[in-house]
């Protein structure tokens, strides 16, 4: 049997685990993954989530990543049972945000800069532009199902270390988030807790999200009948349970740039934590004889770069 042909275990049923194992699973690769989690109780799970530029490291890496993702999720946009829709909306900042755009801003065809008078109070620069917006109960469910339709294997199943992960497959795929942390033993990654409100549709069909690098921000993404609101970004914190002052600050924010969700109904409140890292690890090393491919600390940005990360990880186990 050639190498290509060995079984792949990816841990990990999140965003990266998900489409890594389709992208392996549909080369013909025979692939498990394994999970601690139920796809549906994963930090991609309660992102809002949508396709934007990422500032994160390795700026090259990173710049192909979002290109190529965004190829995917353009494409997905036709296919109704994906999740995935292109959506109108504003990004906007509170400080002039000058004239130096992100590359990947290209791929946006009708990125325009606002008007003063399309920008909401305390706002004093911003774009309009037509990005993938991604929901992601439905757009994991969708990648589950591609998978297994592909011949994939789903466990719910944790992984003790990664001796028990090598000693089942000889590649394997480590989508873990922020859960290599404790998995790799590696330092550099930490929570970047995140919480949102989901409140029913008021009747929204674009998005609007901050630029900022505070804490606190203002985001509502719509999809379909519900509106995802958010946000913050708070380092080093590992708690799962949603907190009543958080909620009320992310409401307070987010209707004073849209009054209409002042007094939409509240569906949900959800917490995920994103995976800090000093720059998104995609690569493989050699693990007592077997191969580990690394695929982990994504940030905020794990959806927006999660084909591109699926494509090169898949590289380099082989398929
Ligand atoms: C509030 C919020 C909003 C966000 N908005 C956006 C957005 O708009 N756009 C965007 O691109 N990104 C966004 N993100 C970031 C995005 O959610 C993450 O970057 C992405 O979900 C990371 O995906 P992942 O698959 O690496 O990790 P996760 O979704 O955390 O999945 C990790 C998987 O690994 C499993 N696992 C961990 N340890 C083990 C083990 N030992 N054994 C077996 N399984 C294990 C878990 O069970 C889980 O299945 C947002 C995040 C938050 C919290």
């Amino acid at each position: 049997m050639t190498e290509s042909a060995d079984p792949v275990l990816v841990i990990g049923a999140g965003v990266q685990g998900l489409t890594t194992g389709v992208v392996l699973a549909e080369a013909g690769r025979r692939v498990r993954i394994r999970t601690a989690d139920r796809p549906q109780d994963t930090t991609s799970a309660v992102a809002g989530a949508m396709w934007g530029p990422a500032m994160l490291r390795p700026a090259d890496r990173v710049l192909y990543w979002v290109t190529r993702s965004h190829a995917e999720f353009t494409a997905l946009a036709r296919d109704e049972a994906s999740g995935v829709h292109l959506a109108a909306g504003r990004m906007a900042a509170r400080a002039d945000l000058g004239d130096t755009l992100p590359a990947e801003t290209k791929l946006i065809p009708d990125l325009r800069r606002c008007t003063p008078a399309e920008l909401p109070e305390g706002f004093v620069s911003g774009y309009r532009a037509t990005v993938p917006l991604i929901d992601m109960p439905r757009y994991l469910d969708y990648l589950v199902d591609r998978f297994q339709d592909a011949g994939g294997e789903l466990l719910l199943s944790p992984v003790t270390s990664l001796a028990d992960a090598v000693a089942e497959a000889a590649t394997v795929v480590n989508c873990t988030g922020v859960g290599a942390c404790e998995l790799v033993g590696d330092p550099g990654v930490h929570p970047v807790r995140g919480q949102h409100v989901i409140v029913r549709n008021p009747g929204l069909d674009e998005y609007f999200i901050e630029l900022t690098n505070s804490e606190e921000f203002v985001g509502y993404l719509p999809h379909g009948d519900r509106v995802v609101l958010g946000g913050v970004a708070v380092e080093h914190d590992w708690d799962r349970t949603p907190r009543d002052d958080v909620s009320a600050g992310i409401r307070r924010r987010c209707a004073a740039v849209e009054p209409r969700l002042a007094d939409a109904e509240v569906l949900a409140e959800q917490v995920g934590l994103r995976p800090g890292r000093d720059a998104v690890r995609v690569e493989a090393e050699r693990y007592e004889g077997a191969r580990i491919i690394h695929n982990y600390g994504h940030g905020g940005c794990g959806v927006a770069l999660s084909w591109g990360c699926a494509f090169e990880a898949a590289d380099l186990a082989g398929a």
